[in-house]
This record gives structure tokens, sequence and C-alpha cells, in this order.
């Protein structure tokens, strides 16, 4: 759970130098991406915040009963929370652990088949928005598509992972090529982290 402290959200701290995740994102697109634009939620929520309902609530309960400018800005900042605290430096051959690895395997067959419709979902997905993992309520993983800031939250399910595709969070690097993007996102996800928020 995400709490204001001192009435204001903070910026979730990294785990990882911004050069870390070299080639998957550079530094610069970590500077954009998480110095810049996700910066700018938290600000322009922040602002928003004082004098409403919404005063001293966790970000999830925002999420889950705001609308309008207060639901996008919340709803970024969690997105941009689970992106970003999800990553360590890249790996060769990177693939899920745990009881994750199972799940993956369990629904979607194998992990190559689950990265397959992960991608498909992502690259398919028109305008600006989020592909997730997520389990529902007796544990079964499902991936859905969200638009803009929507988090799998408000449809009861619990997030996991997942890969933003804005065209800001690849452009830098990879211009207009969302799918190459994707592909190389495998070698940065920390299936730990995953598995943690997989309860
Ligand atoms: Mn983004």
């Amino acid at each position: 759970m995400i709490l204001p402290v001192n009435g204001k959200f903070e910026m979730p701290a990294l785990p990882y130098a911004k050069a870390d995740l070299v080639p998957v994102l550079t530094a610069e697109t970590n500077e954009f991406h998480y110095g810049k634009h996700l910066q700018t939620y938290v600000n322009n929520l922040n602002a928003a915040l004082p004098g409403t309902a919404y005063e001293g609530k966790s970000l999830e309960e925002i999420v889950k009963t705001s609308e309008g400018g207060v639901f996008n800005n919340a709803g970024q900042i969690l997105n941009h929370a689970l992106y970003f605290l999800q990553f360590a430096a890249p790996k060769e051959g990177n693939a899920p652990t745990g009881k994750i690895a199972d799940a993956i395997v369990r629904d979607f067959g194998s992990f190559e088949k689950f990265q397959e419709e992960f991608q498909a979902k992502g690259a398919g997905l028109f305008g600006s928005g989020w592909v997730w993992l997520s389990a529902d309520a007796s544990g079964k993983l499902v991936i859905t598509q969200e638009a803009n800031a929507q988090n799998p939250l408000t449809k009861g399910l619990t997030p996991l992972l997942t890969f933003d595709v804005w065209e800001h969070a690849y452009y830098i690097d990879y211009r207009n090529r969302r799918p190459d993007y994707m592909k190389a996102l495998w070698q940065i996800v920390d299936w730990q982290v995953v598995n943690e928020r997989f309860v």
C-alpha cells in the first residue's frame, strides 16, 4: 500500500541506478520517463488533493474510488510505481522463478506462450496504455489491456507485472518500435518482485 507522507505522495525510490538497465532502457529514458513524466503525475496529484475526500487515503484507495484528473494522476503514479520497481539489471535468458513460474505454465502452457500473448496484447493496444499480468481472486493468472491510466485493481484483480506502452516509455530508445521494446523488457524483469506481489 502506498501512503502519503505529511499529506504528499513521494516518488517511489528506484532500487537501481538510472544507467543500470542499459542496453534495455537507457539512462536518458529513465531520466525522462521516471524523472519528468512520473514526477509530473506526482506533482499534479499532490496539488489536486488538498480539501478533497481523498486526503490521507492510500494511493490504491484513491485509484479505486476517484475519477477525472485525480484518477488519471493517481492511476499513473500507481502504474509507474509497479513498472519501475519490477526491474533489475539485464540478465541473458532471464525467466520466471518460484510460484509465478509454476502458475504461468499452469495457466498459459509455457513461459514462451505467455510472452507471446502478453506481447501481442501490448502491441495491439491502440493509443496509450498498459498491458498487465494479474491474478484473479482464485489465483488464476490473466492478461489485460488497460487504456490510459487504468489499473487492473479497479476490476478486482491483483496486478503483478506490467509493460508501459505509452510512447513516452520507448520513443527515446526504440522510436516507434513498440514490439522491440517489449521483447527487450523481459531481460530486466525481476521475477522475485513479481513473486512478492503474487500472494
Ligand atoms: Mn509511462
